[in-house]
């Protein structure tokens, strides 16, 4: 993002004058207060929403003169984690994450190798019929992540993703995100969990009143990474 503004009709400046820098490969926490521009910043990302001034890559794709019809490839470049899972109830683990691999035609034969191998990677290939109501909360988000990665994206933003997770599972669930970004994919990760940030450090991103104020690296205070 260079010099990235946004004014949402209603006049308020939700984001001013961003300039921000996520590398391939990076693995990024986004905190800040409620009203901060956290979600401006996604949908930005997402091209859910036009910036009102600035420049905007992701993925390759220039934002700024990018044609409504491309926007589903761009999409589709990103992988999406949520902190209300939204899986659909009336399917199973397998077909919630199959799912979005038929949304966008793959192939069957690749649909039966690609979902049980993510599923083995979030843990889950126990739970292949499970459906999610059957599942914890920690489950139901590893069923998300897993649905998020299936696609192969090149980036993975989780909004808020252990925000509906006990903190001993959310400590896991940023581990699985670490283990994936370890495995070539950007992960930016937006929080309110400071507890969770001290303790795994990295590349912070802190958004307050529409400015980034602070984006350094951060030690980790957990001895085990
Ligand atoms: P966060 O995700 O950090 O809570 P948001 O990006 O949702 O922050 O909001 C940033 C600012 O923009 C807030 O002042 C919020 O009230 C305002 N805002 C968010 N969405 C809209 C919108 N659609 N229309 C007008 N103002 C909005």
């Amino acid at each position: 993002m260079k010099d990235v503004s946004v004014t949402y009709s209603s006049g308020v400046d939700a984001l001013e004058h961003i300039h921000l820098k996520i590398n391939d490969g990076d693995f990024a926490f986004v905190v800040g207060a409620s009203g901060a521009g956290k979600s401006t910043l996604i949908r930005l990302l997402l091209k859910e929403i036009d910036a009102t001034s600035g420049v905007i890559t992701v993925n390759g794709y220039q934002l700024n003169t990018l044609k409504k019809k491309q926007i589903p490839e761009l999409r589709r470049t990103i992988g999406i984690v949520f902190q209300d899972f939204r899986l659909i109830s009336t399917m199973t683990v397998y077909e919630n994450i199959a799912f979005v691999m038929r949304v966008i035609d793959s192939p069957v034969k690749l649909i039966r190798k690609r979902v049980p191998y993510v599923m083995s990677l979030v843990g889950l290939q126990d739970k292949a019929n499970a459906y999610p109501n059957e599942l914890s909360g920690g489950e139901m988000q590893r069923v998300a992540i897993a649905r998020a990665l299936v696609n192969d994206p090149k980036l993975i933003i989780a909004d808020e993703p252990t925000g509906n997770i006990d903190p001993e599972l959310s400590y896991e669930i940023v581990e699985l995100l670490r283990t994936i970004n370890m495995q070539g994919t950007t992960v930016l990760m937006v929080t309110h969990d400071h507890e969770l940030v001290k303790r795994f450090g990295g590349r912070i991103i802190n958004i307050t009143g529409g400015q980034v104020v602070y984006d350094d690296i951060m030690e980790g205070t957990a001895d085990e990474i």
